[in-house]
């Protein structure tokens, strides 16, 4: 049983879920004048939403409260503000990637309201309506069940968190590591849906983990030794 139930996400289902949003706000027959996404997950869902609408105000608000893969803090805090002055009297339509406990994009729609906004609205690829404390007025997929979605621009920064979070809590016991047995424990941990991810993005994890100065590599290069162990 993995650790973390974990679900790839294709770009061709970004594509597919953000045409699906886009249509649903057509047929509601509101039309945002300024999109505001939320940095950094909703960049990407806002980009598509403002071709598929046409709209060509888009702004951001950067909302951090997953500081790191599948880890949520305490409480969701604006990280970097938008352009207030551009938000004045506008319909804005707030997006996400997704919806988890709906803290982010509750904390987004305020912010654009108290910013002087007409109407805001609220969008999202994805809503997990079994734990969102907030549903958004448009989203393409129901999740009914907990995942962590690795989207297509996050695939090397969530690799990297979990192989880090490896390595740390089995730190005490091991402190060598070939890349094989790196990449079942990764397996054991997170469950075959892992897998998918290619190998490269892997060895990129562990420069990234060097990087950091977590790991460095063995003299002869066949193992990671986990740093100050
Ligand atoms: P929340 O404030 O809990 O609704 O979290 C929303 C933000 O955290 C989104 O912008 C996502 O980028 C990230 N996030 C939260 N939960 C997940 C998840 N289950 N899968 C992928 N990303 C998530």
């Amino acid at each position: 049983m993995a650790k973390v139930a974990v679900k790839l996400v294709s770009w061709d289902e970004i594509a597919d879920w953000a045409r699906d949003l886009s249509s649903k706000i057509l047929e509601s027959g509101w039309r945002p004048d300024v999109v505001m996404a939320i940095a950094r997950g909703g960049y990407v869902p806002a980009r598509l939403v403002c071709d598929n609408l046409g709209v060509m105000d888009l702004v951001s608000v950067q909302v951090v409260h997953w500081p790191s893969t599948a880890q949520a803090i305490e409480r969701a805090f604006i990280k970097h503000e938008a352009r207030v002055d551009s938000l004045a009297g506008k319909r804005v339509l707030v997006i996400d990637d997704i919806v988890d406990t709906g803290d982010s994009i509750s904390l987004a729609k305020e912010y654009a309201e108290k910013a002087g906004a007409g109407e805001v609205r609220s969008a999202a690829l994805q809503w997990i309506s079994t734990v969102a404390k907030f549903k958004p007025d448009y989203y393409s997929i129901n999740v009914t069940d907990w995942k962590w979605f690795v989207y297509p621009w996050n695939v090397t920064e969530d690799v990297t968190n979990f192989m880090k979070r490896i390595i740390m809590e089995e730190g005490a016991s091991k402190n060598r590591w070939g890349f094989t047995e790196l990449v079942s424990k990764m397996r054991e941990w997170y469950g075959d849906e892992i897998m998918k991810v290619p190998l490269s993005y892997i060895s990129k994890a562990l420069i990234n983990l060097e990087q950091m100065g977590l790991i460095e590599r063995s003299s002869n290069g066949a193992e990671y030794v986990v740093k100050g162990k």
